[in-house]
């Protein structure tokens, strides 16, 4: 066996999906490509860099189209439909270098004769035989989609940590929401502060897989550019409807409110001056007035940090016009939003917050309600 894996013979007796077996005429085992298998093959390497589809998406842009699995293809028994294909099976075409026309063995290893599971080898230990069989994509094609996995991971764990984090609350108790990381990223999930250790059972885990973060964001804002697109003057006046209709009635209530507040302090100042006289008339005794005025005072100066409080509001909200103008250009940079274009700053351009409610039924696999405010418009109800 060994022997034969360093000749640069395949190992595995399992024909990688694209390729079928063939004899030649000295009665050697060979893989030639198949015609009706390897189309499939170059398209998920298509998607993958002329697209920038990320594996689930390859994965539902193939499925249900009639596309046998490999698995399937191999007679394995599957619990799902057979042309529904999965993202790691997709992962594992791309990641795979025998569709250059390499072989590459010592992969993974039986631990012994008596103990059939295998381990996994490092990729140092992996002896690799260039062009032993024929290339269903070009060694330029893989060693680019390499290229983009490296970038992809280094994106995901060191660049841009989980920019996310900066945005994400609990719907609940406004906490926010720390990242729980695993191996595999894709399990990544964030809970709601108050729920971790040092807040044991203040709140309710609020858990949301970060993958499905992304993958609801980038969809609404893939919907809305193409609103964008297809009629720029009406998408920019259903935003502004939309933020009009967000904020309108807290500008309503608090223009309203700050004239009641200006006519209640005229009322209490005239008081005051009513009762001073009084009391310079003989009317008031000075106990009473200096109660009452000092009561008087008070109301006011209530009335005054109220009227502070809703003009700081209502010069949020005209700051939001400002941050409506920002998340506009920064959208109208794109044609198509890809997870690779969600890092930090672009977020903070586009993103007030993110709140996630609690599942209703406990464990449930179904997603929780996500509400994505965006910067200067709030929750975008038609997309
Ligand atoms: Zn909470």
């Amino acid at each position: 066996m060994k022997h034969k894996g360093l000749s640069g013979k395949p190992l595995t007796s399992n024909i990688p999906y694209g390729y079928k077996k063939a004899i030649d005429e000295k009665g050697n085992t060979l893989w030639v490509v198949d015609d009706e298998t390897a189309p499939i093959v170059r398209e998920i390497f298509r998607l993958y860099v002329d697209e920038h589809l990320s594996f689930i998406e390859i994965a539902r842009n193939i499925s249900g189209k009639g596309i046998i699995i490999p698995n399937v293809r191999k007679g394995r028994k599957v619990s799902g439909e057979a042309d529904v294909w999965n993202d790691q099976t997709v992962k594992n075409i791309l990641s795979n270098q025998v569709y250059c026309g390499d072989t590459v063995n010592f992969k993974t290893e039986k631990i012994s004769f008596k103990d059939q599971r295998r381990i996994n080898h490092n990729p140092s230990e992996w002896k690799i035989f260039e062009d032993t069989h024929q290339a269903i994509i070009s060694r330029e094609l893989f060693e680019q989609v390499k290229k983009l996995f490296s970038e992809h991971r280094k994106n995901r764990t060191f660049g841009l940590q989980n920019p996310l984090r900066y945005f994400l609350f609990c719907f609940d108790c406004n906490s926010r929401m720390y990242a729980r990381r695993f191996q595999d990223e894709d399990k990544n999930v964030y809970v709601c502060h108050k729920n971790c250790t040092s807040h044991p059972r203040q709140c309710s885990s609020h858990s949301v897989r970060e993958k499905y973060l992304y993958d609801l964001l980038i969809e609404k804002l893939n919907k809305l550019i193409e609103i964008k697109n297809n009629d720029p003057q009406k998408f920019r006046e259903l935003i502004y409807a939309e933020r009009l209709n967000n904020t309108q009635n807290l500008t309503d209530r608090s223009s309203r409110r700050l004239l009641e507040i200006d006519s209640e302090i005229d009322i209490l100042q005239n008081r005051i001056k009513k009762i001073y006289i009084e009391k310079e008339n003989g009317e008031l005794s000075y106990p009473v007035f200096s109660a009452l005025a000092e009561q008087f005072a008070k109301d006011i100066e209530t009335l005054k940090y109220e009227r502070i409080e809703i003009t700081r509001k209502l010069n949020e909200i005209k700051k939001s016009n400002d941050n409506l103008k920002i998340f506009l250009l920064s959208i109208d940079k794109f044609d198509k939003i890809y997870y690779n274009d969600l890092n930090e700053v672009f977020l903070s351009k586009i993103l007030e917050k993110i709140l996630v409610e609690e599942r209703t039924v406990k464990y449930s696999r179904v997603p929780p309600i996500v509400h994505i405010h965006f910067l200067g418009i709030g929750e975008i109800s038609f997309i």
